[in-house]
């Protein structure tokens, strides 16, 4: 807990204390006590992901910093990592693999990153990132599995139960499990009664299968809506692996229909543009999967990266059905 409250000083300079938004549409229709939702989606570059990499790239020595700075990421964690970089006057790499839409590898270099494009898979982005490490000497900014970015994406619950330490239940979307490892650990410090349920998609449950297994378990890629939850937990994972095991109490698994529908609910009731691992929490709530009888829930939107006409078309889509 002091590592969170540590990154929260450390990032203040440069990360968006985002707004925590009651929802009173969604609070009726599935019959909570209240729901807040906390609004990362407008978090600067677009995600939460900027606050692990503010607090990892902040805590560098002035020896590491002059070496430069290198990741691998489906996007989010590549952009916040480039402006992370940049606030802090540091060099960015980022490896890409060739399935990341071109503009999100556009977002990476007009941050001013040098963006390497390589291999079929995350994993295959990764290798060229250990590659360029051993090569070039660059820090790793790992995207979830190290204690500084689960420390800096802890502080979303931080300002949430700061602002409404009431809550009882928190949702939060599941990939390589930084977001959700942080979470934990400051939500039960702060109330070690509180229910916390990660929220995975039903095409890349990477983390569900790595916890059955006891080990990480790669698995293949798929077309989602939610490509921020895309790719696995690491080949070797020190970190998020035994915190989720040891603080999460629910899991729960998304279809792609809910998350489209978790999309339009966004657009729909709170003017709100989210991508579709944003909409995951929301998604869980409308399939009946968590428990809101009587609950004061909190839900993480993460993210706003969408490709516009995608986007649009979705909602069209989504539209045309009601
Ligand atoms: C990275 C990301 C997640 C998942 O976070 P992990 O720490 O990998 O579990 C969720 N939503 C968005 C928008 C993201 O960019």
């Amino acid at each position: 807990m002091q590592h969170v409250l540590a990154a929260q000083r450390r990032i203040r300079g440069i990360v968006w204390q985002t707004p925590l938004i009651p929802a009173p549409q969604l609070t009726q229709s599935v019959e909570a006590l209240s729901i807040h939702l906390k609004l990362e989606s407008l978090q600067y570059t677009g995600a939460f992901k900027l606050r692990g990499a503010a607090n990892k790239i902040m805590g560098l020595t002035e020896a590491e910093k002059q070496r430069g700075v290198i990741t691998f990421s489906t996007g989010n964690h590549g952009r916040a990592v480039a402006y992370a970089a940049r606030e802090a006057g540091v060099k960015a790499v980022v490896c890409l693999s060739e399935h990341v839409p071109k503009n999100r590898v556009a977002l990476v270099e007009q941050l001013g990153a040098v963006a390497e494009v390589m291999g079929k898979s995350q994993d295959e982005a990764e290798t060229h990132y250990e590659h360029l490490i051993r090569e070039r000497g660059y820090v790793a900014v790992p995207p979830f599995d190290d204690p500084a970015v689960i420390a800096g994406q802890g502080t979303v619950a931080l300002e949430m139960l700061t602002e409404q330490p009431e809550l009882d239940t928190l949702l939060v979307p599941l990939s390589g499990g930084g977001l959700l490892a942080g979470t934990a650990l400051a939500a039960k410090a702060i109330n070690p009664q509180i229910h916390i349920v990660g929220v995975s998609i039903d095409r890349s449950p990477a983390m569900l299968k790595s916890l059955k297994a006891e080990k990480p378990v790669a698995i293949e890629e798929q077309e989602t809506l939610a490509g921020s939850l895309l790719g696995g937990i690491g080949r070797e994972n020190h970190y998020t692996l035994p915190l989720i095991r040891k603080l999460v109490d629910q899991h729960v698994v998304v279809k792609e229909e809910a998350i489209a529908a978790g999309m339009r609910f966004a657009l729909e009731h709170h003017s709100l543009v989210i991508e579709g691992a944003a909409a995951v929490g929301v998604a869980a709530l409308q399939q009946g999967q968590v428990e809101t009888a009587g609950r004061r829930i909190g839900i993480i939107l993460s993210g706003s990266c969408v490709e516009p006409e995608q986007y649009l078309a979705l909602m069209k889509e989504n539209f045309k059905k009601i």
